[in-house]
């Protein structure tokens, strides 16, 4: 579902953006360099696909019947589904790899993306329930989760690690693709935004 709507976010910037895309694959076809508004591009359709899968994780919970819904079970629905988050990034990319780079490759490492999502999806959710009280409980729960499932690429280790390592860093490099994304309004989650 959320490699679905990303994908779907990547149409919408082509459409809104055909003649620069265009220039930019031919630039790209000579030399796979590091261009910041790929990596501009990359965070966009996560947002985009993120609110989507959110609108769509909110519409199955509204349809739950009401005596089976309780903070518990928000914690439990919130949580498989972050899980599942990490769990889709793991795949695709065979495990996290480090150290973290920054203005490197043609997309943000995943370890920055998957903070970005998180964050989003979190802050969605704090808005539309009041999860600040477990919010870290989520957090908590879905790392002990996945320290179980990805063994043996040591996925959790790594990403903490990062986190540890790298915070500040992570921090400025997202608010850096994010200032770059502001200044295109044909990005498909900036449109959404508004
Ligand atoms: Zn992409």
């Amino acid at each position: 579902m959320f490699v679905y709507y990303h994908e779907l976010g990547h149409i919408i910037q082509f459409s809104g953006a055909e003649k620069r895309i265009v220039e930019e694959k031919r630039a790209k076809a000579f030399a796979k360099k590091f261009n910041i508004l790929d990596h501009a591009e990359e965070f966009d359709s996560d947002e985009f696909a993120i609110n989507l899968t959110f609108e769509q994780l909110k519409y199955h919970w509204e349809k739950t019947i009401s005596e089976n819904k309780s903070s518990e079970a928000l914690e439990g629905f919130l949580t498989i589904n972050v899980v599942a988050l990490f769990i889709l990034f793991d795949l695709l990319s065979g495990g996290v790899t480090l150290p973290l780079y920054y203005e490197k490759y043609d997309h943000p490492h995943d370890v920055i993306r998957i903070i970005a999502i998180i964050g989003i999806f979190m802050d969605k959710f704090d808005n539309y329930i009041d999860t600040k009280k477990s919010g870290n409980k989520i957090l908590i729960r879905t790392f002990e989760i996945l320290k179980n499932i990805l063994v043996e690429n040591q996925s959790v280790d790594k990403f903490l690690a990062a986190i540890r390592s790298d915070r500040t860093k992570i921090a400025e490099y997202s608010e850096k693709i994010l200032h770059v994304r502001s200044q295109y309004a044909w990005m498909a989650g900036q449109q959404m935004s508004k």
